[in-house]
């Protein structure tokens, strides 16, 4: 079909896009409606962990849509069940609650929070964030979300998350009050340009939340599931959080979040939370193949060592133009440009012929890479090659 063919307009505006329809995908690789192909560095903005079309999550979903799609939340599913113990067996957590959408299950664990903070802390129900960070859409966590102007849009805001600066621990001591009940942070901070908090500032906000007996609540949905090179990114600093979220890379595509907590935490009572297609069976199958996949023996070796490829590259390349360096964990990584022609790269990339290249400028400074996490070294030197050609235009 033709671009003019498809009824476009009848799509609500939420944002600029490209003239273009994508059609297949398999891999690194997306088709479009005619018949060009790109290198994909998004993946659905890092939700494909394994790459488009996986084989083992389409396998499981064909299984599962066969069987069992939706028995309704208030019964047990079999793949509910096996993903909860998979995620269990391979975290510090405990118990796991399953959720749509990244927002979703960080609304999970705000509520989790405050409903802890009730019963066990005189009813404190603040929780600190941070500048810079991203929650999700959903009115509180945009809320708890630090990006500049999200304030303003949908105001008034829901109230109760005070901002300190990211791996500034005097700035998060600061806040500290009897109403404080939580800190939450993405260990690195993905949509603010991939700023890893450091491994110190994790272990002084894990003893300062524990001297004040305040919870801890990582946001892993873009930097968990094997995407730092280490199943959930706070393993990087040896410390144990007390909640944490997941979304983006557990569903491998499809619409799949989870909140987990330690027992001691999980306060939730019948009919405190809930969802009509939480833990659906048709998701959690997908998600149970995501996850054995990513434990697979040396599967997260091969991420680091992939990982550390792309950095090494990445830095030759910045060291030949001039550029800043580069920063990230594993294969969350960005390349830092010192000057905003991000999005004008971005574009071209996607244009280029006869392949295009899709890549994020999470700020105008910076390219962001966020690739499947079985990308091949031979698919970095491709995308590589295309940047410099990229670069040698502007
Ligand atoms: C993407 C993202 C979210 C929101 O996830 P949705 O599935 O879009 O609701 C929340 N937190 C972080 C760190 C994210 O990167």
């Amino acid at each position: 079909m033709n671009f003019s063919e498809y009824p476009i307009e009848s799509l609500m505006y939420i944002t600029n896009r490209p003239e273009i329809v994508f059609t297949h995908g398999k891999g690194s690789w997306l088709y479009d409606n005619e018949g060009k192909r790109y290198l994909d560095f998004i993946q659905g903005w890092a939700v494909n962990s394994l790459g488009h079309c996986n084989e083992g999550m389409i396998e499981a979903m064909e299984k599962q849509a066969r069987l069992l799609i939706n028995p309704s939340p208030a019964f047990y599913n079999e793949p509910m069940a096996k993903l909860a113990g998979l995620l269990t067996e391979h975290s510090c957590f405990d118990k796991v609650f399953f959720a749509n959408s990244g927002a979703e299950a960080n609304e999970g664990a705000i509520k989790l929070a405050r409903k802890w903070g009730k019963k066990f802390r005189d009813g404190a129900y603040e929780i600190i964030t941070f500048d810079h960070s991203f929650h999700g859409r959903t009115l509180a966590t945009m809320s708890a979300s630090g990006k500049p102007g999200w304030d303003t849009i949908y105001a008034p805001q829901v109230p109760g998350f005070p901002k300190a600066d990211l791996n500034d621990i005097a700035s998060v001591e600061k806040l500290i009050t009897g109403k404080t009940v939580a800190v939450m942070l993405e260990p690195i901070q993905g949509e603010g340009g991939v700023i890893p908090a450091t491994r110190e500032f994790m272990q002084e906000l894990r003893a300062l939340t524990k001297k004040h007996g305040i919870l801890l609540i990582v946001d892993e949905v873009q930097s968990g599931c094997g995407r730092a090179g280490t199943l959930f990114a706070y393993e990087l600093s040896g410390i144990e959080p007390d909640i944490m979220t997941l979304g983006k890379g557990i569903g491998g595509g499809v619409p799949l979040a989870a909140l987990l907590a330690k027992k001691e935490v999980t306060v939730f009572e019948a009919g405190d939370q809930g969802g009509t297609y939480n833990g659906n069976p048709l998701m959690t199958a997908a998600g149970y193949s995501v996850i054995s996949q990513l434990v697979a023996p040396g599967f997260l070796e091969g991420v680091r060592a992939r990982g550390q490829y792309l950095r090494e590259k990445l830095l030759e390349l910045s060291a030949e133009r001039g550029f800043q360096g580069e920063r990230g964990e594993g294969l969350l990584r960005a390349l830092l440009l010192g000057k905003d022609i991000g999005p004008e790269i971005v574009e071209k990339a996607r244009v280029m012929q006869p392949d295009g290249l899709l890549l994020n400028a999470a700020r105008p400074n910076l390219l962001r890479f966020m690739p499947a996490l079985n990308v091949t070294n031979e698919e970095i030197d491709q995308m590589m090659a295309m940047l410099r050609t990229i670069l040698d235009s502007l």
